[in-house]
């Protein structure tokens, strides 16, 4: 390949570590799997940059950032094919597009097939998420298999796509949620998916209960609880959350509760402040207009509270922008009676 080739850099996630300490990081990254090797590692003011192929899988205490690095001789992505760079993620062997014109959308598939990417099935956005269960349609251009292992922060998570919601750009928000949680926790997600909050939090010994009405959620949820070794921590019902509550026995025993509905979360308010113990978190997701995001929320978790707890707003979180002049926005708010 010529010199042109092994010049051309591509900003990516590399874990930065002082040069001393270089072989020692790339050796703990590479027994997790976790070098790139389509991008050079690459030293930069006394720091050595090592690409990595999952940033939300390397373990907490190093230094994540993105950095430009070269594109290995003999690597090819896809826009060294088309000439345009696609918008795309990745999920495991999954590469999941985002293009709104179906004939750049086949000629990316093709691309991404064809490059260096380790990719089994290329998939693009058919439909907004939608309906209850809030899991997307799928134009799957290349491959067949919609199920696809993710890590994140030392977890993994077996998905499919076609069956259930889920998003690895919520990674780091989920991250920092469950950076709370300690082993006294009784920690009960309401709508939990296939896990991301409830996994993690049970691996760090709260006692967790997911509840979905997505009947495959909830079969992939026990899934990773058994893959994560936490299925004795972890306990899955199906369900609307308001009919599980009222069938079990969960009124007062919560100390977290995650409320990962953004656009109709404050409909189960009143569920959550049953669940609540004396002292309990609420984790509120929420979609408002920039201009005032927390005020609706924080109303009505008050109102929803009553006289019954003191109401303290510990954070108010900008999770991303999800639409022109609207936010989705956590509220983290601690309930004590
Ligand atoms: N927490 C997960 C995550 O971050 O990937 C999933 C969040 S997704 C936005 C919302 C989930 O809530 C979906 O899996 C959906 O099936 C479930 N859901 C919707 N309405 C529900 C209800 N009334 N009771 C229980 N689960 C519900």
């Amino acid at each position: 390949m010529s010199d042109d080739r092994d010049r051309r850099t591509e900003p990516v996630p590399c874990v930065a570590v002082p040069r001393e300490d270089g072989e020692a990081t790339r050796a703990a990254l590479a027994e997790r799997d976790l070098v790139d090797g389509d991008h050079r590692i690459t030293v930069a003011d006394g720091r050595l940059y090592v690409p990595v192929t999952d940033p939300t899988a390397v373990p907490d205490g190093f230094d994540v950032v993105t950095h430009e690095s070269p594109v290995r001789e003999g690597q090819t992505l896809p826009e060294d094919i088309l000439g345009w760079a696609p918008t795309y993620e990745r999920l495991g062997r999954i590469v999941i597009l985002d293009e709104d014109d179906p004939e750049r959308a086949r000629a990316a598939a093709d691309a991404v097939m064809e490059s260096s990417l380790p990719a089994e099935t290329v998939v693009n956005r058919a439909s907004k998420v939608k309906g209850e269960t809030r899991v997307r349609d799928w134009d799957v251009l290349a491959g067949d298999g919609t199920e696809a292992v993710h890590r994140e922060y030392g977890c993994e998570f077996l998905v499919d796509i076609a069956e259930v919601y889920f998003s690895p750009r919520l990674a780091t928000e989920r991250h920092r949620v469950v950076g709370q949680v300690d082993a006294e926790d009784h920690f009960f997600d309401m709508f939990a998916g296939v896990g991301p909050f409830v996994i993690p939090a049970a691996k760090r010994g709260a006692r967790c209960v997911g509840v979905d009405l997505n009947p495959a959620a909830v079969r992939y949820l026990r899934e990773n609880a058994e893959r994560n070794g936490v299925a004795d921590r972890v306990t899955a019902h199906e369900g609307d959350v308001r009919a599980v509550v009222d069938r079990e026995d969960y009124d007062g025993w919560a100390s977290r509760v995650v409320m990962n509905l953004p656009h109709s979360a404050d409909e189960f308010l009143e569920t959550a402040v049953r669940l609540a113990g004396d002292d309990c978190v609420l984790h509120y997701y929420d979609i408002q207009h920039e201009d005032d995001p927390f005020g609706p929320g924080e109303g009505a978790i008050r109102e929803a509270a009553g006289d019954a707890y003191d109401v303290t707003v510990e954070t108010r979180h900008e999770v991303r922008s999800y639409a022109p002049h609207e936010l989705n926005v956590c509220l983290d708010v601690r309930l004590t009676r």
